[in-house]
């Protein structure tokens, strides 16, 4: 089982929309996936058409009860895609956290007792580097981070990088970069070349090839509550998640063997 966070501290920059088509191009592969949902905002949950009232477990309960990502998982309309969804007490709980002595173990925990059916979990994160993020990152492998490609693309990021260090050096020195994916690009506008040329030349390698493009299809499918990939196979946005989970496939040996 290799566990994958996908953050950024910024909102609005592509996480969730790449958590759920990356999860559901894995687990068209024939992978078992499970989707944590780690934003109190809950729009992975809402993304994959898990409404409220099938919320009774949630990543609250992973968090601060004593539920594992077994008892917590709940099937999607995906095959082979499952999902622990986020409830709106999930904001509440990185107060609630500062009881445990653990506090920053607990979802490492949740995901060590019976989990290993899944062949990746991923875990979409908030819009913060707090507790939450903190959490996903002790319990992880690997972090992939969906990066906007817009002038202030890299600021942030080394803030990023310095968390990703803090925990490599006290909680989990196996943490390691999955890769950097460039979202939103827009090919009429020419700053969003220079924003991913910047990026390669600053990142190098880690930079997937693979640059999601802006595609208002990606946008409708949520309020669908189905995958983009699913709503709309054909659309640009879809074959560009496909063609980014290849690139994750690929990866994942290396992490495998670090695991
Ligand atoms: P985050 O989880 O980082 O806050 P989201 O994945 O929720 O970001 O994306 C923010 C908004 O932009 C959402 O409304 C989403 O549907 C939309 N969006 C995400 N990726 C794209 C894209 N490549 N093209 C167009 N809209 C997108
Ligand atoms: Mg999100």
């Amino acid at each position: 089982m290799i566990v994958v966070t996908v953050a950024n501290q910024k909102g609005g920059v592509g996480k969730t929309t790449t958590a759920i088509n990356v999860g559901t191009a894995l687990a068209a592969t024939g992978l078992r996936v499970l989707l944590i949902d780690l934003d109190p905002q809950g729009n992975a949950s809402t993304g994959l058409g898990v409404g409220r009232a099938d919320r009774s477990c949630s990543s609250y309960d992973l968090l601060v009860g004593d539920v594992s990502a077994d008892e917590g998982a709940i099937a999607t309309k995906v095959p082979r895609l499952d999902l622990v969804p986020a409830t709106v007490d999930l904001s509440g709980a990185e107060i609630e956290l500062i009881e445990f002595d653990a506090r920053t173990h607990r979802l490492d925990r949740a995901l060590s007792r019976g989990a290993a059916r899944w062949d990746v979990v991923l875990i979409d994160c908030p819009p913060s580097l707090g507790l939450l993020t903190i959490n996903a990152m002790v319990a992880s492998h690997a972090l992939l981070v969906p990066l906007q490609c817009e002038f202030f693309a890299l600021e942030g990021l080394s803030q990023l990088l310095s968390t990703v260090e803090r925990i490599r050096s006290r909680f989990n020195p196996g943490l390691s970069i999955l890769g950097v994916v460039l979202t939103m690009y827009d090919r009429r506008n020419r700053l969003t070349d220079q924003v991913s040329e910047d990026v390669r030349a600053v990142l190098g390698g880690v930079v997937f090839d693979t640059v999601i493009p802006r595609n208002v299809r990606l946008s409708e499918a949520p309020s669908h509550g189905m995958p983009a990939l699913i709503y709309d196979y054909r659309c640009t946005g879809s074959q560009a998640y496909i063609a980014l989970a290849r690139e994750v496939i690929a990866r994942l040996p290396e992490l495998a063997k670090a695991a």
